[in-house]
């Protein structure tokens, strides 16, 4: 039966009757002396199966009684429906063959989370699992989408960079030859002088950051989505910034659906994302916010910590835009709003939930003895940045631009405890194996 033509489970779901041919890892089993439950799982879907020693003669049922988890089959019957079977229809089953036996697969129920993240190479196989990674290609994708549609052009930067952008001490320095170089925080540096030549770019890359502490919020890297764009104005930056959430989250209510549901996740906790618009407030406002509705005191110019974003965001059930931080508290290039130097034109999208930011922007600064002093101030050697300062000797314009995390965004929208699950083989200061 080699020449079979194989379809998937989603398929021989939809379809719910007539002789097929599937192909797929056991998911459960369980079997008595002439009859075989095994419960079929594919890249789609799963389906239970039902193998009798009637039908396939004692020597196939001999295979079919030896069939354990994760074993890979090909199997050939009829479909029926079934309301007692997991998803509704069975196949019962003339034939199969076995392709690859299993051993005892190490997984079983109830097992710590850090068993599986040893076991990650196949706890990739769960159902939780590809859910998110489902959810998580779509999210990419849609990003993709908006920003295309848009006209932006996808545009890449390098991994190895020799400055910083996002304060030293969060960088990964690496070995170069004879020399030290770093890994990329940020794609922003070598996204500014493109833009000259192409107006409106974007990129889905990886960056790094050495961060100290284990939070369910960071990974050491992760999956950067960022853009820049000329000509733009801060408003516009936040304009892009909440079009493309709106858009991710639109994509994945109409795709994923089924995908939420096995997560246990109501999508319904998402609807408002796409009907409201997100609330705007000055970091100075959000400090009277957070005085007003929980009594507390943040001293003017300390950045939000992830207790004050987590308390703001349980305000309302969108991302707010939290705008016009203190300098101090921001990157060197972040623009300082005209007439007052004490505050940048930066904004952090914060996920509702206690998700924490998703979204960090700005306009970026274009008077270049600014960023020379704010480069000098934090101790960096100039001489590094005449790339990065020519951006501003040759025709600069008003410009700025985003970073979004992409596990972030997927942590949100799974309702992920830890964003470790938000990405295939996570890394943090105490994980980096498999
Ligand atoms: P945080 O304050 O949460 O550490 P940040 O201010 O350092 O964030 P940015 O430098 O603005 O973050 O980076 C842009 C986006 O990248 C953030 O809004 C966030 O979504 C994501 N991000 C930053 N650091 C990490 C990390 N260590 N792991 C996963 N995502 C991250
Ligand atoms: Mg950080």
């Amino acid at each position: 039966m080699s020449d079979a033509k194989f379809i998937t489970v989603q398929e021989a779901l939809k379809l719910g009757t007539g002789k097929v041919s599937l192909r797929g890892w056991v998911y459960r089993e369980r079997g008595s002396a002439a009859l075989k439950f095994v419960v079929l799982r594919d890249g789609t879907d799963i389906i239970q199966c039902v193998i009798k020693k009637d039908v396939v003669g004692d020597e196939k049922f001999k295979d079919a009684d030896k069939l354990q988890v994760e074993a890979s089959i090909e199997l050939h019957g009829t479909l029926h429906e079934d309301k007692r079977a997991p998803t509704g229809y069975e196949l019962r089953v003339d034939d199969f063959t076995v392709v690859g036996w299993s051993d005892q697969f190490p997984i079983t129920k109830d097992q710590s989370a850090e068993f599986l993240l040893d076991k990650r190479h196949l706890w990739l196989r769960s159902r939780k699992m590809q859910a998110i990674l489902k959810i998580r290609a779509t999210l990419f994708s849609a990003f993709r989408e908006y920003f295309d549609k848009e006209g932006f052009l996808e545009y890449h930067s390098p991994i190895f960079q020799a400055t910083q952008a996002e304060g030293g001490s969060s960088l990964f320095s690496v070995k170069y030859f004879e020399s030290v170089t770093y890994l990329a925080q940020t794609w922003q540096l070598y996204a500014e002088p493109a833009i000259f030549a192409y107006e409106k770019l974007y990129t889905i890359a990886p960056s790094f950051r050495a961060e100290k502490s284990q939070t369910s919020r960071h990974l050491t890297e992760y999956w950067h989505a960022e853009m820049e764009v000329a000509w733009a104005t801060f408003m516009d930056i936040q304009d892009y910034g909440e079009g493309v959430i709106k858009h991710m989250v639109r994509r994945v209510l109409a795709e994923r659906e089924a995908e939420l549901k096995i997560l246990g996740r109501d999508p319904e906790k998402l609807r408002p994302v796409l009907e409201k618009p997100f609330p705007r407030m000055t970091y100075t406002e959000a400090l009277a916010l957070l005085k007003e509705k929980f009594g507390m005191e943040l001293d003017w110019g300390k950045d939000l910590r992830t207790i004050e974003e987590d308390k703001l965001s349980s305000l309302y059930d969108t991302p707010i835009i939290v705008t016009e931080y203190p300098t101090i508290v921001k990157a060197f290039y972040m623009k300082q709003v005209p007439g007052h130097p004490e505050v940048v034109q930066g904004c952090d999208f914060i996920a509702p939930e206690g998700y924490g930011e998703i979204i960090g922007g700005s306009a970026r600064e274009t008077d270049l003895e600014v960023l020379k002093e704010k480069l000098t101030e934090q101790g960096e050697d100039l001489a590094g940045y005449d790339y990065y300062f020519d951006t501003r000797r040759y025709g600069s314009v008003p410009h700025g631009g985003f970073g979004l995390g992409m596990e972030r965004i997927v942590s949100w929208l799974c309702g992920l405890d830890s964003i470790k699950d938000a990405i295939p083989f996570p890394r943090t200061p105490a994980r980096w194996t498999p």
